[in-house]
């Protein structure tokens, strides 16, 4: 059988073309996958019924099932847990775009796996262990029950939820392609956020490969010794393979390099920290994303304000790129960054 939300249309067409569909017809049943149909339909002008029996026995459109979800009443953040065909549960998040308000719309922030084997020490995903990786139509059908949910269009996905984009790599890359079709749901690669906290023989293929999305690589701290303390792939990719991957990514495609940095307060916060990040990307066009940590156990606080204003400061006065705040919200329901552990609100 073949699994319609598994596939781009093009792929679709080489597995049915002993069928000689026309390809409008195989754009019609992808667009219809991406709208949430679970049939074919029952009939299509000028196609023969025959046609669309024999594909009807040829495919079928598995969906998720919603377990739950929450609205953050503080700042309209959705989470929605799902179960797909494997073992257990997984989250992703719609994030209301708010600084728009006549052009509102949603960033999709979708799991690739179960769990994750990586164990980042400040993420509750990292805590639960790796289950599986996800299929590829279960990373695109987040997005799709989203948007069948929605009021307003799904503009961007980020692939920031449950696991390591780069370790479920084929069907991640897949899934982006299926997003961006313009017969389907039509989000351009420049919304498709990639992101990695360094993997890095992911990073060389997504570089060697060419992709449109953007890649934004996890640093959180510029110096192998706090790296050995917060991430435990520090010890099987150093920070210096990572940033060569890193130099490599934007000799070739000369692109900035986004890197996001989890703020810990009294850990990476301070003057020595922005210099260390100076540093190492010396020579490098980078843009610096700021995310407060969120840490449900309470190893792990956020910076004061005095603090992140000081941190702020000195990454002006260290480093020449642009720095900014990313707001993490959907706390109250524990959606935000590092709090995806696949709970139910019951539970949680
Ligand atoms: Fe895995 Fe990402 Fe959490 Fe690290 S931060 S444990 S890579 S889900």
């Amino acid at each position: 059988m073949l699994l319609l939300k598994d596939h781009t249309s093009t792929e679709l067409a080489e597995a049915l073309a002993d069928l000689a569909p026309p390809d409008r017809l195989i754009r019609q049943i992808h667009a219809a996958a991406c709208r949430g149909d679970t049939e074919l339909p029952a009939s299509v002008p000028t196609v023969s019924p025959k046609l669309l029996e024999k594909i009807r026995q040829r495919v079928s459109t598995p969906s998720l099932t919603v377990v739950n979800k929450v609205v953050s009443p503080e700042d309209g953040f959705a989470k929605y847990l799902f179960r797909g065909e494997g073992t257990g549960q997984f989250e992703a998040v719609r994030i209301p775009l708010l600084h728009r308000p006549d052009d509102k719309k949603y960033v999709i922030c979708v799991s690739s796996q179960v769990g994750c084997a990586l164990g980042c020490v400040f993420c509750a995903t990292g805590r639960m262990g790796f289950q599986r990786n996800l299929a590829t139509w279960e990373i695109v059908d987040q997005v799709v029950q989203i948007q069948a949910d929605s009021e307003h269009p799904v503009r961007g996905v980020v692939f920031m939820g449950m696991g390591e984009p780069m370790l479920n790599y084929d069907r991640v890359i897949r899934a982006a392609k299926i997003f961006s079709e313009p017969c389907g749901l039509a989000i351009s690669g420049k919304a498709i956020t990639i992101s990695t906290v360094g993997v890095v023989p992911g990073i060389r293929r997504f570089t060697a490969e060419q992709h449109p999305y953007r890649l934004i690589v996890s640093l959180t701290s510029a110096t192998v010794e706090k790296r050995l303390s917060l991430f435990p792939i520090e010890r099987i990719h150093p920070l210096p393979e990572l940033m060569e991957a890193v130099r490599e990514y934007h000799a070739a495609t000369n692109k900035r390099v986004t890197f996001a940095w989890t703020v810990l307060g009294g850990i990476n916060t301070s003057r020595q920290d922005a210099r260390d990040l100076a540093e190492l990307t010396r020579g490098l066009p980078i843009l610096l994303d700021l995310i407060d940590v969120n840490d449900p156990t309470g190893q792990f606080r956020r910076p004061t304000s005095d603090e992140a204003n000081a941190f702020r400061d000195a990454l002006r006065e260290e480093l020449a790129a642009p720095v900014q705040r990313r707001y993490s919200g959907g706390q109250d329901i524990h959606g935000a960054c590092g709090m995806l552990a696949a709970v139910t609100a019951a539970e949680g």
